[in-house]
């Protein structure tokens, strides 16, 4: 059986990516920091229905709870052939009243974690010479948003990331991809007005936001077979809002 390690999977994309893996018979990793109830109530829900879960917390920003989270995962598993790099935070502001500590809050969560986590997972399938890790941006990462410089600079670099380290571990049959959604109705955008909702799905040419599910979908796609020669590659389900 393989193994999907997933960050930041108590709920959202997080969590629909596990629901997905698990249905496809792997092992899944249920990353959280905070959200101890969620994570553990999908754990059951999985394990309920015959599918192999675990719920392990680790706060992917911070190198020594990222190490946690990998050797337990390999002390469950034995493996990891899956990595999502999906926990995110969002923030709102101009960049003006931005505090250093707020942006290197922003950058870690978002950024450094993909870091931290994938350094510490390729050993792993390096060995097998065999791998997928799929990182989770955003259409702000590719156009920038205004009031989001932190986040739309995190994730920008999230692609640089991506395509950079494809090309490094290629040769050992790992293939690294990222997904760049654009809106996603999940708890990130709980605190949209119904008219700011309503702009965005006017400016959206399907006329909807995305459902997690669907961001989940193409994530699983990109670690299947079915995807075996994309690697380097950024697709950005987002109903036609970005076209670039
Ligand atoms: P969400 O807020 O529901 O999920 C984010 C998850 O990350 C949560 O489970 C949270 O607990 C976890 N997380 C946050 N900080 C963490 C940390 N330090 N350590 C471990 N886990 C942590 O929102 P979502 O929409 O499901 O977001 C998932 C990813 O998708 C994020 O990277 C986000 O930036 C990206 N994204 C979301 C949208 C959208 O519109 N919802 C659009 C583009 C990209």
């Amino acid at each position: 059986m393989k193994t999907a390690l997933i960050t930041g999977a108590s709920r959202g994309i997080g969590a629909e990516c596990a629901k997905v893996f698990a249905k496809d018979n792997y092992n899944v990793v249920i990353n959280y920091n905070n959200s101890e109830n969620q994570a553990r109530a999908l754990e059951e829900s999985l394990i309920r229905q015959g599918f192999s879960a675990k719920a392990i917390k680790a706060d992917v920003s911070k190198e020594d709870e990222v190490g946690y989270l990998v050797s337990e995962t390999v002390k469950a598993f034995g493996s990891i052939d899956v990595l999502v790099n999906n926990a995110g935070i969002w923030h709102f502001g101009v960049l003006t009243d931005i505090s250093s500590d707020c942006w290197d809050h922003i950058i870690n969560v978002n950024l450094k974690s993909v870091f931290l986590v994938t350094k510490a997972v390729l050993p792993y399938m390096i060995n097998k010479k065999e791998g997928s890790i799929i990182n989770v941006s955003s259409i702000w990462g590719l156009v920038g948003a205004s009031c989001e410089v932190p986040y739309s600079a995190a994730k920008a670099g999230v692609i640089g990331f991506t395509k950079a380290l494809s090309k490094e571990v290629g040769p050992s049959n790992i293939r690294v991809n990222c997904v760049a959604p654009g809106v996603i109705g999940t708890d990130m955008n709980k605190d949209l007005s119904d008219e700011e909702l309503a702009d965005l799905k006017d400016k959206t040419p399907l006329g909807r936001i995305g459902s997690p599910e669907e961001i989940a979908k193409i994530i699983r796609f990109l670690a299947s077979d079915g995807a075996s020669f994309i690697t380097g590659q950024v697709i950005s389900p987002n109903g036609g809002f970005v076209i670039y």
